[in-house]
């Protein structure tokens, strides 16, 4: 792959394909919630396509639109439109899907997404992250199509998914290797997922990507000819299909046959690992787009669009630089805690109630409740232990009432089963032992019986004297306090 990149500039644009999490579909009443449904009981008359029926559009999906567009920074124009796309395949039962066409619902955007930063394959920290703007085209709303299944006798159509509202959104060709192209798509569904347009969760097909890439010797201004490959369904296969299209299409203009590189659509074969060709690239006269004459034009409300500015969550990329520059935290805190909305707002929550420093906040949280969290597969938003007991639990830390393992104990017993922690830690015996005689007495009869530890200590070993304050706490079953051993162990030996 480098020695194709020291020939060759990759260009590569992405469309993405988001199924809006509506409760109706786009143009009917239908549920837009199919998963696991038995085939064909969501559908009516409107998006089987019937003659006759009228469309009406989901407010709820155009506001779903707009705002995912002001997310990227995009521009609503005063009126857009809905046409029809028209094509024979069996799995549009109308033989055209509402799209828009010429006048998208918004245009012109861009986005600032994070490469690298993290550890790479090997295990390799990839050194800091670096930041790139992508430029937004469009974002336009349609309609998906049914779902076809191959079976020996013949295909299945369930057309439950017809109609249900989709978001494109259209990058500009500014992406310039895998690498560059996967923090994108990447980044696009964190943005969804901030702004709650889409659950955009890819094993149930509810984002997709539509992949252009073309080569071009290095440093030419005119772009190659470009290759799609049409939906591809997950972050490594979308880096798989542009590692093999540039060794494809790099092999082609090593050997001279540019003109074998032409202007189609490929589709990906997961298993092969290969793209094959499926069709020569359709031009936009071949869809026959008129505008859709059921559906009047879109005009937005000023106001509308105004309001959902204002609704416009943090994004991450900006959070995650707000969270290392305010609270100090590391890159790999931040990251943690910002890949999922909730988790980093429940930082916040119990961090503005919490006495502790932010980092032993997260620590708290990535360590302990992060961990319950991914073993029991539950949300951060149904989790018993709340933003109000994660600070308590903090505070009797910091005031030396519990230890950290008593802490963890604490959490685990109510994430479990809820409760008071501080009864909990009542009825436990968790209470941190700060007696000064108990521990004058525990600690004299842990040094008497490791003399020799002593005397290395005496001899200047310290990593005795981790020893011994740990023979200390088991003594005391965890329930002394550490910093109090420690001041008593070094008076009685000095
Ligand atoms: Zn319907």
């Amino acid at each position: 792959m480098s020695e194709v990149l020291e020939k060759y500039d990759v260009v590569i644009g992405l469309e993405i394909h988001a199924q809006c999490n509506t409760v109706s579909k786009m143009f009917c009443a239908c549920d837009n919630d199919s998963f696991g449904k038995e085939p064909n009981i969501n559908v009516c008359p409107i998006c089987m396509g019937f003659p006759g029926m009228l469309p009406a559009v989901n407010e709820e999906a155009v506001k779903k639109g707009v705002k995912t567009a002001l997310a990227l920074g995009c521009s609503i124009p005063k009126m857009s439109k809905f046409d029809r796309k028209n094509y024979f395949y069996p799995d549009l039962p109308k033989a055209y899907q509402i799209s828009q066409y010429d006048e998208p619902l918004a245009v012109e955007g861009e986005v600032e997404i994070e490469i690298g930063g993290e550890v790479d394959e090997h295990g390799n920290v990839a050194g800091p992250p670096e930041y790139r703007t992508i430029g937004i085209e469009r974002l336009h709303l349609e309609e998906d199509a049914g779902k076809l299944t191959h079976v020996s006798t013949g295909t299945l159509c369930d057309y439950n998914r017809s109609s249900t509202p989709l978001m494109e959104i259209v990058s500009k060709p500014d992406m310039f290797s895998v690498r560059e192209a996967s923090a994108y798509a990447q980044e696009m569904q964190k943005i969804i997922r901030y702004i709650g347009s889409s659950s955009a969760d890819m094993e149930k097909g509810m984002m997709r990507f539509d992949i252009n890439v073309s080569l071009k010797p290095k440093g030419r201004e005119e772009l190659g000819t470009k290759v799609e490959i049409k939906n591809v369904n997950s972050f490594r296969s979308l880096e798989r299909v542009l590692e093999y299209e540039i060794e494809r299409q790099s092999a082609l203009l090593d050997e001279g046959k540019a003109d074998e590189i032409v202007q189609e659509t490929r589709g990906w074969d997961d298993e092969r690992g290969t793209t094959e060709s499926q069709r020569t690239k359709e031009g936009a006269s071949d869809y026959r787009y008129f505008p859709e004459p059921d559906l009047p034009p879109l005009i937005m409300d000023e106001a509308v669009v105004e309001k959902l500015k204002s609704e416009l969550p943090e994004l991450p990329v900006t959070k995650k630089k707000r969270f290392m520059n305010e609270y100090g935290l590391n890159f790999e805190y931040a990251t943690l805690l910002v890949s999922d909305p909730n988790l980093a707002e429940f930082f916040e929550q119990t961090l503005e109630r919490s006495e502790s420093v932010p980092k032993k906040v997260a620590s708290m949280i990535i360590n302990i409740l992060s961990a319950l969290l991914e073993e029991s597969r539950i949300s951060i938003l149904d989790s018993k232990v709340t933003p109000e007991i994660l600070a308590s639990v903090l505070s009797m830390v910091e005031k030396g009432e519990i230890s950290n393992g008593s802490a963890k104990e604490v959490i685990e017993e109510i994430f479990q089963n809820g409760g008071d922690p501080e009864k909990i830690v009542e009825e436990k015996g968790l209470e941190q032992v700060s007696d000064t005689g108990f521990i004058e007495d525990l600690c004299k009869k842990v040094l008497e019986a490791n003399p020799d530890a002593v005397e290395d200590i005496k001899a200047g070993k310290d990593r005795a004297f981790g020893f011994l304050v740990g023979q200390v706490m088991k003594e005391s079953k965890g329930q002394a306090n550490p910093g109090m051993v420690t001041k008593v162990i070094c008076e009685i030996i000095e």
